[in-house]
């Protein structure tokens, strides 16, 4: 329960950031909120002007958000299309795409669902029984991601789209950064930041996260007050599998003790990458010799999982 006033006028407070801390009323604090992602597209230069964005929306709150944002700020100077991916994990993505083709039916935005079926010929179910996925942790989900992650770049590619935005948030963000030291995993720390850029002409489209420093909470609160439509069911079927969980739950419990830590997880990130950058090895990318989207080796991860999948039928 919030007592006390808002910080920036007479109205009675309605959220409390402890890590400010701050007391915001509901406008003032959808306007603080605002402001931030503004200043973190600005000061990253995640969007050029006259770009065209493409922005994956799973149906879930920050993608929705994002979306919401994106068309708010970016959706008079800049083309704006977005793409939900139907893995087909029933009675859970369907019904949450459902909740993104209402937003951008709403906000007038053109939209494309592609569905692992008609892309790859199986669904996350098949997955789930081909691999034995579910007796290794993390093992569906990373292949879900995979996967996902291929049909967002070759789309984005196809679309002639210059930046993919996701609504990955803080909490994303400092969990893989943890998840990365825990794991001595240079490389894919390096990676991390609001925006993945590689080198041009490598068959990547960047991605941009323009809620890499918004906590979840507050993604949670933004979507209740500005009315943004969401599926509320918080986990994926499969998700229970993630080792990603036990970081969540480390990390929401130190910033429950020591508010503030994640902001400052990602300050360590950002003051690492730029010393750490140039002393992780080069990745030297190639075409995959099945589909031709960028890899470090022969053949990319999602092809080498199609054929497993393909080959167990
Ligand atoms: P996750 O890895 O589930 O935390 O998702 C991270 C981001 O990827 C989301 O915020 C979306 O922008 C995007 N995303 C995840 N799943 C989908 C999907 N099925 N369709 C479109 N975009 C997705
Ligand atoms: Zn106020
Ligand atoms: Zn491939």
């Amino acid at each position: 329960m919030v007592t006390g006033k808002c910080d920036r006028c007479e109205s009675k407070a309605a959220i409390e950031l402890l890590y400010g801390p701050h007391k915001f009323c509901k406008d003032h604090f959808t306007h603080f909120f605002e402001k931030r992602v503004k200043r973190t597209c600005r000061t990253n230069g995640l969007v050029g002007k006259g770009e065209k964005l493409l922005v994956a929306v799973s149906g879930g709150k920050d993608s929705c958000v994002a979306l919401y944002l994106m068309h708010k700020i970016f959706g008079k100077s800049n083309e704006l299309e977005a793409l939900l991916i139907d893995e087909e994990i029933e009675g859970y993505r369907d019904a949450a795409l459902n909740f993104a083709e209402e937003n951008c039916k709403a906000w007038g935005i053109p939209f494309t669902r592609i569905s692992f079926k008609d892309e790859f010929g199986f669904t996350m179910v098949d997955v789930m029984k081909k691999t034995g996925a579910k007796k290794r942790i993390g093992g569906t989900c990373s292949f879900c991601g995979v996967l996902r992650r291929k049909i967002m770049n070759q789309y984005a590619k196809k679309l002639g789209a210059n930046k993919l935005v996701t609504g990955h948030n803080l909490d994303d963000e400092t969990q893989s950064t943890l998840m990365n030291v825990c794991e001595a995993d240079i490389q894919r720390l390096v990676r991390l930041g609001p925006i993945t850029r590689m080198k041009k002409g490598k068959g990547f489209v960047p991605r941009i996260k323009p809620l890499w420093d918004s906590p979840e909470i507050e993604i949670i609160a933004f979507a209740h007050y500005k009315g943004v439509k969401h599926y509320e069911e918080q986990c994926c079927p499969f998700k229970w599998q993630a080792k990603r969980n036990t970081y969540r739950s480390v990390l929401n419990h130190l910033e429950s003790q020591f508010p503030g830590t994640m902001y400052s997880i990602l300050s360590f990130l950002k003051q690492a990458k730029p010393k750490l950058a140039g002393k992780s090895a080069k990745v030297k990318l190639n075409a995959c010799k099945e589909c031709g989207e960028p890899t470090s080796g022969k053949e990319c991860a999602a092809c080498k999982l199609i054929k497993k999948i393909t080959d167990a039928k």
